[in-house]
């Protein structure tokens, strides 16, 4: 059981990022848009893998491609620590929102899995759910 008033290991992780960001890229690490732009460039990377892949020019039983993909998934989710944490909320919390709320509005299927946690978002919030996924 995990107390909810505890930054979430998802949380941790994004002060990590938000500080790598702040010492190596100090002149970006506040710019929101840039943030955002440079993570869809990462997805686009990303796409342009699975692009290749999907015509038949790189497969993902190639452990050099599959690495290069886990990668860019990778860059996307560092840029989406630097932007959780610029936008001040934890992420991890905010999933478990957004996935009881799906739940709701979707039904559990068959696999059910967890129900997740409810809690504050935001800081000195009491409950916070996002818009729509
Ligand atoms: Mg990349």
């Amino acid at each position: 059981m995990t107390d909810a008033r505890l930054p979430s290991h998802i949380k941790r992780m994004q002060i990590e990022a938000d500080g790598d960001s702040r010492r190596w890229f100090p002149e970006t690490a506040d710019n929101l848009p840039f943030m955002v732009l440079a993570m869809c460039g990462e997805a686009g990377e990303l796409a342009n893998i699975v692009k290749k892949v999907a015509r038949g020019d790189m497969s993902l039983r190639d452990a050099k491609t599959r690495m290069a993909a886990c990668m860019e998934v990778t860059d996307v989710f560092t840029y989406l620590l630097d932007i959780a944490e610029l936008l001040n909320f934890d992420l991890e919390k905010a999933y478990y929102v957004k996935r009881a709320e799906n739940q709701r509005r979707f039904g559990t299927g068959a696999g059910g899995g967890t129900a997740g946690q409810n809690g504050s978002v935001l800081p000195g919030t009491s409950s916070n759910a996002g818009g729509k996924a």
